[in-house]
């Protein structure tokens, strides 16, 4: 049996008790030591066991997002702007959140990012920030339509994601629905037939994450405004205004001059920030949904209020500069980085793809970008790796987008790639592509085997068996026990991002 101190003394524990703690680490190789007692596993396998355990421990681990999905609702959609992130690291202390330090009183909780979405948006006239666009809904539709109804097109009765569904979820509130209309076509007519005393209001919802082509038929908010009644707008993904590269997405400013009443938003979507959810819209109403005793259970944090007004003061956060990356500058940055990697005896070539929006924004639509393609047995390890890089699976080959790495981790993938290559995986809790895997020492022909491990069972993580990553991915049920339902076995997400976008990325939902 080898002596806890010196397993305690291998590299990768070492690296995991910087991480964890020294007390965690060490309870960890003292299990791992009574299972070889036990007979479980090899004496050589402690410190592999061990590491196993700890990967699994610990808060979120950083990822490189190399998967083409700009939005990956598995990855924590939107990646937070440098000064987002400055400001939820000045917000973790004590903070005047709700304070005002001038006069030493009780402030308004949030009033800075309040100022901001407010002046992000002229043309709404109050606005409130909840826990996230489904949150939003929730709020309306108990402060404005409970034991009432909500008119609603049967074309978006939606599944979020993760079998979350908008029509489960209004109804949860005490609200009844009123469909009205057919899956493919809604006339204005049908809503007008539908509304009544009983209306609380009439729901608008976009439909983020799928598309009906061919004979359909929808009503714009312009009209719906027509009819007497509030118009709410689920606009799903926070464009604040239109973005042209993505047309048939709806926008806050759009919808409001169009006569909704209340427009709902994610913050963690397009518009780049923290996951939140922005109500916008008519002073009467949003004062109605922030005095409701509901609001108090959904309002936000000071870190989520920190980080939202950073990102609406920011003029582009991260989502937005992938969004408009130039694909030129794309391909050279895939060109370079698979030079770097060729000349390190890596099988790399630079190939040009398509990337995709995801997390329940702009369905279909893709863009185009580069990427480094690589021997698909470094999918499982380039997963666990520190940090890890998760890129996507097509024809046999692992596919890198550059379209949502930031230039600056190019650097850090090239380091990754090479150090699996040359058999030295930076593996802190990395070595952990699966139950047996050898850990990070092992070279890549060991790493084949361990990827090989890690896959179907999904204990690599987030790809299917392929090691494929859909646009949303496993999200709960079906994906919480690893991406191969997901992506594989029953064809959601796999292969073009995009391809099957089946969540609000919400969660993707
Ligand atoms: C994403 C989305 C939601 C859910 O938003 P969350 O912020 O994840 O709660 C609701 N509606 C639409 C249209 C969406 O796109």
């Amino acid at each position: 049996m080898p002596r806890t101190d010196a397993v305690l003394a291998d590299r990768r524990l070492v690296a995991a008790a910087g991480r964890l703690g020294r007390p965690l680490v060490k309870a960890a190789v003292v299990a791992a030591q009574q299972r070889a007692r036990a007979g479980t596993i090899a004496p050589e396998e402690v410190a592999g066991a061990a590491l196993a355990h700890l990967a699994e421990l610990g808060p979120p681990r950083r990822v490189i997002n190399a998967t083409g999905v700009l939005l990956h609702t598995n990855l924590g959609r939107a990646p937070l702007s440098p000064s987002a992130a400055r400001a939820v690291a000045a917000a973790a202390g004590a903070t005047d959140v709700e304070f005002d330090l001038r006069t030493g009183t009780r402030g308004r909780r949030g009033r800075g990012a309040l100022a901001a979405l407010a002046a992000a948006v002229p043309g709404a006239e109050a606005v409130h920030i909840v826990n996230n666009n489904a949150a939003a809904l929730v709020l309306a539709a108990t402060a404005l339509a409970a034991g009432r109804e909500i008119v609603v097109s049967r074309g978006e009765l939606v599944e979020i994601g993760d079998g979350f569904r908008i029509p489960d979820l209004l109804v949860s509130t005490g609200a009844r629905l009123r469909e009205v209309g057919t899956t493919n076509r809604t006339h204005l007519a049908d809503y007008a037939a539908a509304i009544g005393p009983d209306t609380g209001f009439v729901l608008k919802v976009h439909p983020s994450n799928f598309r009906v082509e061919g004979f359909t038929g929808t009503v714009e908010v312009r009209e719906l405004a027509t009819l007497g009644v509030p118009v709410v707008a689920d606009i799903g993904s926070g464009l604040l205004e239109r973005e042209p590269l993505l047309p048939d997405e709806p926008d806050a400013a759009t919808a409001l001059r169009s006569g909704a009443a209340l427009v709902t938003a994610s913050g963690d979507k397009l518009l780049g920030g923290p996951q939140a959810g922005l109500l916008l819209g008519r002073r009467d109403l949003v004062e109605r949904l922030r005095r409701h005793p509901l609001a108090r259970a959904l309002r936000v944090g000071k870190l989520t209020l920190a980080a939202l007004e950073a990102t609406l003061r920011d003029p582009a956060p991260p989502v937005t500069a992938a969004l408009h990356a130039d694909p030129q500058v794309l391909a050279k940055r895939a060109g370079a980085l698979a030079a770097t990697l060729r000349a390190a005896g890596v099988p790399a070539t630079a190939v040009a793809t398509r990337a995709a929006v995801g997390g329940g924004g702009a369905p279909g639509v893709t863009l185009p970008s580069g990427a480094v393609r690589l021997p698909a047995a470094l999918a499982g390890p380039l997963r666990t790796a520190e940090p890890a890089v998760v890129g996507r699976v097509e024809d046999d080959g692992l596919l890198l987008d550059l379209r949502a790495v930031l230039p600056e981790e190019d650097a850090e993938i090239a380091a990754a790639v090479t150090a699996l290559a040359a058999g030295r995986g930076h593996a802190a809790p990395a070595g952990t592509g699966g139950p047996g895997d050898p850990g990070g020492s092992a070279g890549l022909g060991a790493r084949r085997k361990a990827n090989r491990a890690a896959g179907p069972d999904g204990s690599g993580g987030l790809a299917g068996p392929d090691g494929s990553v859909g646009p949303e991915g496993p999200e709960g049920p079906e994906g919480a026990d690893g991406a191969d339902s997901a992506s594989g076995a029953n064809g959601r997400g796999g292969g073009m991002p995009g391809a099957h976008p089946q969540e609000y990325g919400g969660t993707a939902g």
